[in-house]
């Protein structure tokens, strides 16, 4: 018959490196076979921890083999292990080792959870197990309102959930009153009876005796060996099948490390607290940087591109070398038309005259420009209509009216259109009222002005006038904007031999006003995600302090199963929750400091990528800062992990 459990000529050494090496154990050689009642008794110090370490496959042997039901355990990997562990296995300790945080039931069934049984199964299961060990009226006690006696049932049933065919016991007994280890022996031999193997480490010869079978050790060597017996029973083993991987599923397994996640971080409150903030304004602050950005360009374009970001104006002047003023004559409009940056061109004259209706009477000012000025003032006619250009080459007496100039000749007139305005000394048919704009970023108040075709205005209102105030080019986008400038600027010095004219190119302006804006919001920008990156660093400091200081129940998962990725995933997920949720409480006062300003009319325009792009970093900050502590986490040997603390 094959042993369930074979050692031969098994070794440890510990140290190693810059340490001094020492051997704990010189040589076992054991073989236990399925059913028995083992006790293995020895000294303190005499390795007997050593070896029941090994015999779990929470630690590897430095030389010698292990054959596990025939096979060598040494050519299993990490997650094979694992598996070993969670299926055949079930670890009682001197010290319990149970997870401070969860309640009983919860603790019970942590193995369950990385064998992949069901939740409503795995609760059940647990509840019965306690039930079964006497605890059941105390289910949801955490280890701390246990008694030691309660909590060592406690691991006795967390061995037991995934079938414990092997129960390896270190001092099951060890810190328990004299009444509760006999308890605890009376369990195990139940189990042994039931068909476990059962595997008890102790000092105490008189506790050792209960079992069937005496193995003593003394300075790691085995000195006496009471001979295995047959038991009449044996529980049957898994199929021993290591490359098995869990059934459980994806969705069950995160919804598991979230759950694990959300309740470590309000264990620790006030700390999770803390870094969520850093998360917390680094995203808030990086929606709101932008939303500023935005509201100010916008109010820029608003204010001073109503009149479009395509638009130039062009004026006569004296040359700076002396000599009359230029002269800008139709030809000249004519041949600027033709380029192939500009779209239209509108000639001006505007000047304060007088105008009359009835005993109404008052000095505006009178705008005689193109039909096409509603267009290229993006500015529409809000009741009748605009001139037309035959109305304009007809030099026809129409006159549009701004909203202001509209309520002062007409108060209370609900229809002034075919009424007349003397315009200087020139009656003009009133065809149309403007909507309302307001001033402009330039200053100029339109709305209190009248709108007369041009060539009317030249031949009725400003007769005297040679050439137009200036002319108004659009140019076809705002993309060629420098390119216009410079071609009208190098036609005309062609034409007039020298600089007498002068362009304002207002649509270069607003775009050298847009840039800087837009480099101010990169910058702060960028502040803001350097912010959230160092909330990124927070998360990584705090996912590093508890990984530390959550060895040992790394070490209790490890040892029930967990394989690294389990721990890993956890570990995660805890980082991402926090950024998750920082992310999510850093949208929220975005949006609501946002709105704030907006009720202080501050201008902000929230941009869905910006939040978007905000929140997806924060997550992203979550994962790349938390994967290094939660590799360090899943990295851990079960050992070191369980001695930890
Ligand atoms: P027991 O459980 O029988 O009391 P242990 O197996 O815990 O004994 O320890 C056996 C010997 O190995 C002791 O002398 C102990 O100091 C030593 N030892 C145990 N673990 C380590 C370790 N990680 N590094 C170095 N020495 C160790
Ligand atoms: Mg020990």
């Amino acid at each position: 018959m094959t042993p369930l459990i074979e050692l031969s000529a098994i070794k440890k050494r510990y140290g190693g490196g810059d340490r001094p090496e020492v051997e704990v154990l010189h040589g076992i050689d054991l073989a236990i076979y399925s059913g028995e009642f083992v006790a293995i008794v020895g000294t303190s110090g005499s390795g007997k921890s050593t070896l029941m370490n090994l015999i779990g496959c929470l630690d590897y042997p430095s030389a010698g083999c292990y054959r596990f039901a025939g096979q060598d355990v040494a050519g299993f990997a990490a997650d094979q292990l694992a598996w070993l562990r969670r299926e055949a296995f079930g670890f009682v300790f001197q010290g319990y080792h149970l997870i401070a945080s969860e309640t009983a039931r919860e603790n019970v069934e942590v193995p369950a959870l990385y064998a992949g049984l069901p939740e409503a199964e795995r609760r059940t299961r647990a509840a019965a197990l306690l039930e079964r060990l006497g605890l059941g009226s105390h289910l949801d006690n955490r280890p701390n309102q246990l008694s030691g006696g309660q909590q060592q049932r406690v691991s006795i049933a967390r061995a037991l959930m995934n079938g414990g065919r092997i129960i390896l016991a270190d001092e099951p007994t060890g810190a328990l009153d004299s009444r509760s280890g006999a308890e605890v022996m009376t369990l195990l031999r139940e189990l042994a009876s039931a068909g476990h193997t059962v595997i008890l480490i102790t000092h105490d010869r008189e506790v050792a005796a209960q079992a069937e079978r005496v193995v003593e050790i003394h300075d790691g060597r085995i000195i006496r060996d009471s001979g295995p017996t047959s038991p009449p029973t044996a529980l049957p083993l898994p199929v021993l099948d290591a490359t098995r991987e869990s059934t459980a599923s994806l969705r069950d397994e995160l919804g598991e490390a979230i759950r694990t996640a959300w309740r470590a971080m309000r264990v620790n409150r006030g700390r999770t607290g803390l870094t969520l903030l850093g998360i917390v304004i680094g995203v808030a602050s990086v929606i709101l940087m932008l939303a500023i950005g935005e509201g100010a360009r916008q109010r820029v374009i608003e204010q001073m591109g109503s009149m479009g970001t395509t638009i130039m104006y062009l004026g006569s002047k004296a040359p700076d070398t002396g000599g009359p003023v230029g002269m800008i004559t139709d030809d000249d409009l004519a041949a600027v038309q033709k380029l192939p940056e500009v779209h239209r061109i509108m000639p001006v004259i505007g000047d304060p005259t007088l105008v009359r209706h009835g005993n109404v009477e008052r000095t505006i000012y009178v705008f005689a420009g193109g039909e096409t000025m509603p267009e290229i003032f993006r500015w529409p006619v809000a009741h009748g209509r605009f001139f037309t250009p035959r109305e304009n080459n007809g030099l026809a007496p129409v006159v549009v009216v701004g909203n202001k100039a509209y309520q002062h000749f007409f108060p209370g007139a609900d229809n002034p259109l075919g009424r007349h305005l003397l315009i200087g000394n020139a009656p003009f048919e009133v065809i149309g009222v403007m909507s309302g704009r307001g001033t402009d970023g330039w200053g100029q108040n339109y709305d209190d002005m009248v709108f007369i075709p041009y060539r009317a205005g030249r031949a009725r209102v400003y007769r005297t006038q040679t050439q137009p105030d200036y002319t108004v080019i659009d140019v076809v986008s705002p993309a060629v904007v420098d390119e216009a400038e410079a071609a009208v600027g190098s036609l005309l010095i062609e034409r007039h031999g020298r600089l007498d004219f002068a362009i304002g190119n207002a649509a270069a302006k607003i775009k050298a006003e847009m840039q800087t804006r837009d480099a101010m919001t990169m910058m702060l920008s960028l502040i803001a995600a350097v912010s959230l990156v160092v909330g990124g660093i927070g998360v990584m400091n705090v996912m590093l302090m508890t990984v530390r200081e959550r060895t040992r129940e790394i070490g209790i998962r490890m040892a029930t199963g967990a394989r690294q990725r389990d721990i890993q995933r956890q570990f995660l997920s805890e980082a991402v929750l926090i950024a998750l949720t920082g992310g999510l409480i850093g949208v929220a006062s975005g949006l609501g400091i946002g709105f704030a300003l907006l009720l202080w009319n501050i201008p902000v325009v929230f941009s869905l990528t910006a939040i978007v792009g905000a929140f997806t970093c924060a997550i992203a900050t979550g994962l790349v800062f938390g994967w290094l502590p939660a590799r360090q986490a899943a990295r851990l040997d079960p050992v070191v992990a369980l001695a930890g603390e």
